[in-house]
């Protein structure tokens, strides 16, 4: 049996504020989340802004070098450049200091059918270009309802993330999301976001070994809020939380971040 120790983890919250908010909205958001995360969050959590393409071309200069909050991109290309028109490359966003980058939102696979095969490239631009993917994975309802959903999310990150190196893999975020619960206002249970997130170290450790199953630290995403957060974020295996609909007002973003024990 294989102790997990949470300590050895960063922990991590992160909002994703997907197609929302104009220039000034967003604006006025990234500024209200700054000074709260200053004033009232553990400088232990490292708070990630995943916002749309434009604004980061001036983000983070509002970012007031504040060390615990980062910036982060809710996709790139699988393909470094080329005749792409209307995507944009990982090189692109570093060269604009993204440091995080979310990859296989659960809206990428069903919207825009990304599969497991571009999923992996583009975990591996995001890694050579000296930046985090926060790769998500999840199973529908369907799924969790009537077949093996452990097996199924297990099989996401074999197909996409297990290729790595060991050393590329330490590297990598992962959100845990099951798509019934996305944008859904249905939460998982403290129980079952425990229970796969423990399958999903396990499953590492048993490719990687406990050492790197250990040192990752794996996010829940999934209705997320200030009022539930803090029994998700109890659960020993979850290390913090990709946010949705409750990223988009300072006031419930900034207290599910404290709500993030460390
Ligand atoms: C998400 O889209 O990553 C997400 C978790 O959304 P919500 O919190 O709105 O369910």
């Amino acid at each position: 049996m294989i102790n997990f120790l949470p300590s050895m983890r960063k922990k991590i919250v992160a909002g994703n504020w997907k197609m929302n908010l104009t220039r000034e909205a967003g604006t006025i958001l990234i500024s209200e989340v700054v000074n709260m995360v200053h004033d009232e969050v553990n400088s232990h959590v490292q708070v990630v802004l995943c916002m749309p393409f434009p604004y980061l071309g001036f983000a983070k200069k509002l970012f007031q070098s504040r060390a615990n909050i980062a910036m982060g991109a809710q996709n790139c290309h699988e393909k470094p450049l080329g005749a792409y028109t209307g995507e944009v490359s990982a090189p692109i966003l570093r060269s604009f200091d993204v440091d995080y980058v979310i990859i296989g939102h659960s809206e990428r696979r069903q919207y825009f059918k990304e599969s497991d095969e571009q999923l992996s490239e583009k975990v591996q631009q995001v890694l050579a270009n000296h930046m985090t993917p926060i790769f998500c994975c999840g199973e529908s309802l369907d799924m969790r309802q009537n077949g093996d959903y452990i097996g199924f999310v297990k099989q996401q990150l074999t197909k996409v993330l297990f290729h790595l190196s060991a050393e590329d893999f330490s590297k990598v975020v992962i959100a845990y999301e099951p798509i019934w619960a996305i944008g859904t206002g249905i939460t998982a249970s403290a129980e079952q976001a425990q229970e796969m997130h423990a399958a999903l170290r396990g499953h590492i450790a048993a490719h990687y070994g406990a050492t790197i199953a250990n040192r990752i630290t794996l996010l829940y995403g999934g209705s997320c809020n200030a009022k539930n957060a803090s029994e998700l974020f109890a659960c020993p295996d979850v290390d913090g939380g990709l946010i949705g609909g409750a990223s988009l007002k300072s006031r419930e973003f900034v207290n599910v971040c404290k709500s993030l024990p460390v």
